[in-house]
Order: C-alpha cells, then sequence, then structure tokens
C-alpha cells in the first residue's frame, strides 16, 4: 500500500540571520526571518510526511503562537512527522525536493542536506532526492527576498493483514 504526499514553505530572507536549510547551516549574509530555525526544506518536508497520511500540517501541531517551538531546530518537526508515520505503519520509498533560492548556490551542501534528512528519517541516502534551482531572477524570490521549497514523498505500509 502507498500514499504520496507533498509539500511546500516559504520563508522571508533578511539580513544577518541565519540560512540553514536541510538541517545544514550555510554561509550567507541573509538568512529565514521566522519563529524556529525557517527551514524552508525541512519544514515542507514534514507537512509532505503528515499529508501523506492525513494527519494534520506542520501549522497545526507545531503552531507559531507557541513559544516553546520559537528559535526550534527544524529537525524536531521532521522527527515526530516521522513518528507519526512509523506509528502508522508506513516508511519513506523516495523523496524529491526543489530548494529554490536566488543565492548561495545549493549544490554544494546537496550531499550534506541529503545525508541529515535520511539520518532523521533512519532510510537510505538513496532514497533522497533534491535539485537545487534559482528563480531567476523574477519577483521577490528572484531578488534574494525570500526562498521556498517544494517536495513529494511516496511512503510504504507494510502490509500485515487483509483488513489493515
Ligand atoms: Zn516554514
Amino acid at each position: 500500500m502507498f500514499r504520496v504526499g507533498i509539500g511546500f514553505d516559504i520563508h522571508r530572507l533578511e539580513k544577518g540571520k541565519k540560512l540553514v536549510i536541510g538541517g545544514v547551516e550555510i554561509p550567507s549574509e541573509y538568512g529565514f526571518k521566522a519563529h524556529s530555525d525557517g527551514d524552508i526544506f525541512f519544514h515542507a518536508l514534514t507537512d509532505a510526511l503528515l499529508g501523506a497520511v492525513g494527519y494534520g500540517d506542520i501549522g497545526q501541531l507545531f503552531p507559531d503562537t507557541e513559544r516553546k517551538w520559537e528559535n526550534t531546530p527544524s529537525r524536531v518537526f521532521l522527527e515526530e512527522a516521522n513518528r507519526i508515520i512509523n506509528e502508522k505503519g508506513y516508511s519513506v520509498l523516495n523523496i524529491d525536493g526543489f530548494i529554490v533560492i536566488q543565492r548561495p548556490k545549493i549544490l554544494p551542501y546537496r550531499e550534506k542536506i541529503i545525508q541529515n534528512t535520511a539520518e532523521i528519517l533512519n532510510i537510505e541516502p538513496e532514497r533522497v532526492f533534491i535539485k537545487g534551482k534559482t528563480y531567476e531572477k523574477i519577483g521577490e524570490v528572484g531578488e534574494g527576498k525570500a526562498a521556498f521549497a517544494e517536495v513529494v514523498v511516496l511512503l510504504k505500509k507494510e502490509v500485515k493483514n487483509e483488513n489493515d
């Protein structure tokens, strides 16, 4: 039994903030303005996992109105989403995603982002793929004022009996 999930996340970029994507702190003048660390890739992926099993969304589970999530590393959200899908008997078959940011280039950090993701989800790195893209200087994303991520996940359930 298979289930597919899709996730999207966008955050504004501001001078002097940390740029954390896929759990990797990337050297940059600009970083995410967000309640947590603003990790667009982990947020999109968390939403994709939760969506695949029909379990609310990241904003419901970790409301940004709650102080306890302030400056939370986003791996915490991803770990919780993975626990939820595992509890329902699912595991990740594969992940494919886009990280869209005008600068800096994502390619040098791609392997590390894939490793982090695989490690948190307890899967082989071969099951995770991401593409870094620019926005061709179009609009606010193209001007470096924001960055976004889009992720698709496929989950597989180990079917133990017909009534599952
Ligand atoms: Zn977010």
